[in-house]
């Protein structure tokens, strides 16, 4: 990071902090030359493995496509696949881990869409889980039964914290 008044290839930070969303670092540097100051914004990259084995950098937009088809019918709005999007996101980024398996990206979908809509989040997880019975089909419903009569819906109201 070249000193932009200096050309002085070394500077120290003096603060880092990342925005909201953990899409990038903004950093304040001061160059060790001339002493100045000056603001960096550092983004970090996100990659996601295919179970082919291709690498590609995440994408909310894939993740509103994987997630659409589920939701037809239903009373889910663009901005509802945003907000999930972005949360899907938040969480993965949350893990600290600059590479995730896209299986990881199917399992963070998996909590805020059934926050959103039931009957989409068991559509999604009938593909995304390989549902082949009704068997399995009854033991998410159940689960999701479950769920709706423990304190767990109300907590997913509450600010989420992140360990980062
Ligand atoms: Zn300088």
């Amino acid at each position: 990071m070249h000193c932009p008044f200096c050309r002085h290839e070394d500077s120290r930070v003096v603060d880092s902090r990342s925005l909201d969303d953990g899409s990038a670092i903004r950093r304040r540097r001061q160059c060790q030359s001339c002493g100045k100051r000056f603001t960096t914004m550092e983004t970090t990259a996100l990659t996601v493995v295919k179970r082919s084995g291709v690498a590609e950098p995440f994408d909310r937009s894939k993740v509103i496509n994987g997630v659409r088809k589920a939701c037809q019918g239903r009373p889910v709005t663009n901005d509802d696949l945003a907000m999930l999007a972005q949360e899907v996101e938040e969480t993965i980024r949350a893990t600290g881990n600059a590479e995730v398996d896209a299986h990881e990206v199917g399992l963070a979908i998996l909590d805020p869409l059934r926050r959103l809509d039931q009957v989409a989040y068991l559509r999604f997880a009938s593909v995304y889980q390989d549902f082949d019975s009704l068997d399995d089909f009854a033991r998410a419903v159940e689960e999701l039964r479950e769920a709706g009569n423990k304190p767990e819906t109300v907590r997913a109201l509450q600010p989420r914290l992140f360990t980062r």
